[in-house]
């Protein structure tokens, strides 16, 4: 099998070329065209298993997809920031990583992607953020400080990844997450597309599941 076989538009295709990727993992094989499809998603994957581009490629199609110039609401003196996509990750090093995969999956597209962690400036991450973000790729807690200030809004939130669920949880971030989806709203129910990874599936990992997505499919591979 090959990447061309599954439907990803074009400037993702020639991306992957350039990243050399010949052939999909099988997290990837399954995985990308059940979100392609718009289906939510929870899945086993370990580290290693490719799994960020198994998120990452819906997303970034989803957004080229969706690239009516959408009238966001905000102005006023402070810059909201309204991404379109957001993956949690559980630490500042797996957003960083997640963040240059991204970047190299959407060269020459325009998706803007920001990543935002914390034990760094946020300063600068507001300024990243002001110059505009569809994809925000963070960690649970820098990204509840940013919705408390005002300076990130998830109202349009289309589509969700969390990565590594059961590693946030380990540390302790479930009521961030919770706190976090809370505050997206994209109507109608079901508009909203989630995709959960983790390498375990405990009770807590199945909450979330069932609490956040919705008619999802569970992929092991
Ligand atoms: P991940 O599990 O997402 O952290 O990916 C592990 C490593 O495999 C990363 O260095 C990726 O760039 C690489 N990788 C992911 N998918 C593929 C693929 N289909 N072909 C070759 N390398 C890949």
């Amino acid at each position: 099998s090959s990447f061309v076989e599954i439907d990803l538009c074009e400037a993702l295709q020639q991306n992957i070329k350039r990243c050399k990727y010949v052939k999909p993992t099988p997290i990837q094989r399954h995985a990308i065209p059940i979100a392609i499809a718009g289906r939510d998603l929870m899945a086993c994957a370990q580290t290693g298993s490719g799994k960020t581009a198994a998120f990452c490629f819906p997303i970034i199609c989803g957004i080229m997809r969706d690239r009516l110039k959408m009238v966001v609401p905000g102005g006023g003196m402070v810059k909201v920031a309204y991404p379109t996509a957001l993956i949690l990750s559980p630490t500042r090093e797996l957003s960083c990583q997640i963040h240059d995969e991204a970047n190299k999956f959407a060269h020459r597209t325009g998706v803007r992607i920001v990543v935002a962690y914390g034990g760094a400036s946020i300063g600068q991450q507001f300024h990243n953020l002001e110059k505009g973000v569809e994809l925000l790729v963070a960690t649970p807690g820098r990204l509840v400080d940013m919705i408390e200030r005002g300076r990130v809004s998830l109202k349009m939130i289309k589509y969700l990844a969390l990565d590594e669920a059961d590693r946030m949880l380990d540390m302790g971030f479930e009521h961030q997450i919770r706190k976090i989806v809370e505050q997206m709203d994209m109507p109608p129910p079901g508009a909203r597309q989630t995709m959960l990874f983790s390498a375990t599936f405990p009770d807590e990992i199945q909450r979330l599941a069932s609490d956040f997505l919705s008619d999802y499919i569970f992929l092991t591979v």
